[in-house]
């Protein structure tokens, strides 16, 4: 079975890097055109669209705060304007956020994470909806987190994003019902990326990272956008509405391997 998103239109918002670049690179080997977007990393995105041509792909890149709505529907305009409309969208931006305790952390820390996470899935999600139930067709993927049901100390408004995106998705599959769109939250464990590089540059945390998914390693962020391929094509179209995690086993309670 080949995974064929040919003449698909495509955007992954926080593709500069990380699992986003991967995703925007897997989408375009299996034939979608691709509309790149970065925050602060110019120079990622610019790679990003460099390798998705490589791939014998198009795209296109934008800078784009997910925070700010108007900006989200910019992109959406430049895609209509260029590709005639939207198929895809993967709402992958997001920050771990500060880590500290909830009643030592500053509120502007704490909000910042709620405004990325958790408001701009929310701004990317609706601008695309609009779009996508008009035409009867397409597929919002958000990318979430193993933390969107394990609990992880020193990152509440991050687990609290993931949870809350978790929950958004299953009640937008209620009110998509047979619109032909489906939706799904996409949950990666610990993935070797930028975003965890203290843990996984420390041989002790690395250690006890490891000791926490039964697979024994990190994953790649290849094979989150494997995974993420198949969720957008035609060969998961009974799925929609639920979380699909990608982390080793890391939400299987690990710590009772043993015991009990
Ligand atoms: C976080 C990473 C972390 C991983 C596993 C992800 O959601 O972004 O920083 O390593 O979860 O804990």
């Amino acid at each position: 079975m080949n995974i064929n998103l040919s003449g698909k239109r495509a955007l992954v918002t926080g593709s500069s890097n990380g699992i986003g670049q991967a995703i925007a690179i897997q989408l375009a080997e299996c034939g979608a055109k691709v509309a790149v977007t970065y925050r602060s990393d110019e120079e990622g995105g610019k790679e990003t669209v460099e390798a998705v041509a490589k791939a014998g792909g198009e795209a296109f890149l934008c800078r784009l705060d997910v925070g700010d709505e108007g900006q989200i529907e910019s992109v959406y305009e430049a895609m209509d304007k260029r590709w005639g409309g939207v198929d895809l969208v993967v709402s992958n931006a997001g920050i771990d956020g500060k880590r500290e305790v909830l009643w030592e952390i500053e509120g502007e820390d704490w909000m910042k994470v709620i405004e990325v996470n958790l408001l701009g899935t929310f701004h990317v999600a609706r601008r695309a909806l609009k779009r996508m139930v008009k035409q009867g067709d397409g597929v919002f993927l958000t990318v979430s987190s193993v933390h969107e049901l394990v609990p992880w100390a020193g990152h509440t408004a991050y687990t609290a994003t993931k949870a809350a995106c978790g929950m958004m998705i299953r009640s937008l599959a209620l009110e998509l019902g047979d619109s032909g769109v489906r939706v799904l939250s996409f949950a990666p464990g610990a993935i070797k990326t930028d975003i965890n590089e203290d843990v996984w540059s420390d041989a002790g945390k690395l250690a006890d990272l490891k000791k926490k998914v039964p697979m024994n390693r990190m994953g790649t962020v290849e094979e989150m956008a494997k995974a993420v391929a198949v969720l957008l094509s035609d060969a998961a179209s009974y799925q929609t509405g639920t979380t699909i995690y990608a982390d080793g086993g890391m939400s299987a309670y690990p710590s009772f391997s043993q015991g009990g």
